[in-house]
């Protein structure tokens, strides 16, 4: 599935559909909206759908919409070609927005499920990506250390308590979900990781970042932390078609 061919069809399947109800009556049609917003509504993620999807990494029969829990995740059944994304219909609470979405309030019920379908995609993307780059060395050198050693993270999300049990997988997951909620940021909107890499770097939310255990960032973090970012995506396959 392309979303590119959605994109006509906006008018009697817009993004505008997606609710709870329809992903309770009709599954599908949710789907296809999901897919339709991911076209209109971000600037790389429906990229990154279809670049896995060519590459048999995903597909829309492995997409699974599910209309009774708010969790999404993705799972990886034998080897890498073989993932499914299920996606929690029922909409985020307003304290688990305020937690692991930066600018939280701007999220309606489909921009939040936009936002977390593109989160899975970046999982797909990350778990696909090449070992050895400066993703990849920034992730084990910063990320997981400052989730080991300092249980200081990168992301909201990454922070949830969910994440945080040992049962969970604790720092090492913590971290990962951390490196993965960067990427999306990226695909769904350069601008937007832009200002929130401001955010981990400006003097003025030093308190803010204390109270929900970010790091901060020190001056020029933000403007390589955003070039790793964006070489990533840009110098793989992901865009190289
Ligand atoms: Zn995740």
């Amino acid at each position: 599935m392309n979303p590119e061919q959605y994109t006509n069809r906006e008018q009697s399947i817009g993004w505008q559909v997606l609710s709870r109800e329809i992903a309770r009556s009709n599954p599908d049609l949710y789907k296809t909206g999901l897919l339709t917003s991911l076209g209109q509504g971000t600037a790389y993620s429906w990229k990154a759908w279809d670049s896995l999807r060519q590459r048999g990494c995903i597909s829309s029969d492995r997409l699974i919409i599910d209309p009774n829990q708010a969790i999404s995740i993705t799972r990886k059944l034998t080897e890498r070609s073989l993932t499914t994304i299920t996606i929690g219909a029922v909409p985020w609470s307003e304290d688990l927005k305020r937690r692991a979405i930066f600018e939280d309030e701007k999220f309606n019920y489909q921009k939040e499920k936009r936002y977390i379908f593109s989160h899975e995609l970046a999982h797909v993307f990350f778990a696909n990506s090449q070992q050895g780059g400066a993703l990849h060395r920034f992730y084990n050198n910063v990320i997981i250390k400052s989730r080991r050693e300092g249980d200081k993270g990168f992301t909201g999300l990454g922070g949830l308590e969910f994440y945080k049990n040992k049962k969970n997988g604790g720092p090492d997951t913590q971290a990962l979900e951390d490196v993965v909620e960067l990427i999306n940021m990226y695909l769904v909107d350069p601008d937007y990781l832009n200002r929130y890499l401001s955010y981990l770097s400006d003097d003025k939310y030093q308190q803010s970042r204390i109270d929900n255990s970010l790091v901060s960032l020190g001056s020029g973090s933000q403007e390589s932390i955003f070039q790793i970012i964006m070489y990533a995506t840009f110098s793989h396959y992901l865009f190289s078609q």
